[in-house]
């Protein structure tokens, strides 16, 4: 599946926030945003006015970028989110935070996204017992996420089991017994990503 392979801190640079992109390193100075607040590029200082089809652009390529998506693979996102019943914004953000590569990171397996996505890849989660390497894998209520036996013993996986996170509430979990449960569907109250979903559905009405 393609990706993109580019800076990613141009992309917080981009937004005009950060993404925590990289992990670790975007809790330290060495931050780029922190650095350079402004958009790359000759022209990233320059104040701009926005349109509101560019504050629309924004919120969609914002969201994207912290899911790690491509635009083919978004616009898909928003076309079975608008087919659901419920409001479609919420309904995108839902199917964005229910893929495994999300459900991984939400559990503490990976400093980022991208982080946990290659962990996917590399085939070290079991979904209710079977191998599972793809990151767009869409996680059910009920299923049961754990580690390979082989994963278990390694130095990453230690470390995971060593610094446990705190788990949204639609998650049970003891990263220490590398076992995990999605206990429901997440809301949009559970969902902590910094968009406005409402801008990324008028902009692909139109
Ligand atoms: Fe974004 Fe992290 Fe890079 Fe800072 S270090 S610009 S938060 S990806």
């Amino acid at each position: 599946m393609a990706r993109y392979t580019g800076s990613v801190c141009r992309l917080c640079r981009r937004e005009g926030l950060k993404l925590f992109l990289k992990g670790d390193r975007c809790y330290t100075d060495k931050c780029a945003f922190s650095r350079r607040g402004y958009a790359p590029g000759q022209h990233g200082q320059r104040r701009k006015k926005v349109s509101n089809y560019g504050l629309q652009l924004r919120e969609k390529q914002k969201a994207k970028r912290i899911y790690g998506l491509l635009e083919g693979q978004f616009r898909k996102y928003y076309e079975t989110a608008d087919r659901k019943k419920g409001i479609t914004g919420e309904n995108l953000l839902v199917l964005l935070e229910t893929r495994l590569d999300n459900v991984i990171y939400r559990l503490g397996y990976g400093q980022s996204r991208a982080e946990a996505r290659q962990l996917v890849t590399h085939g070290h989660f079991l979904v209710n017992g079977r191998k599972v390497d793809i990151p767009s894998f869409k996680v059910s209520v009920n299923d049961n996420i754990t580690v390979s036996d082989k994963s278990k013993s390694s130095e990453k996986f230690k470390t995971f089991a060593e610094n446990p996170k705190t788990l949204p509430s639609w998650l049970e979990g003891n990263v220490e017994n590398f076992q995990a449960k999605v206990l429901r569907q997440p809301t949009r109250e559970d969902i902590d990503v910094p968009v406005n979903e409402t801008l990324i559905v008028e902009l692909y009405s139109k």
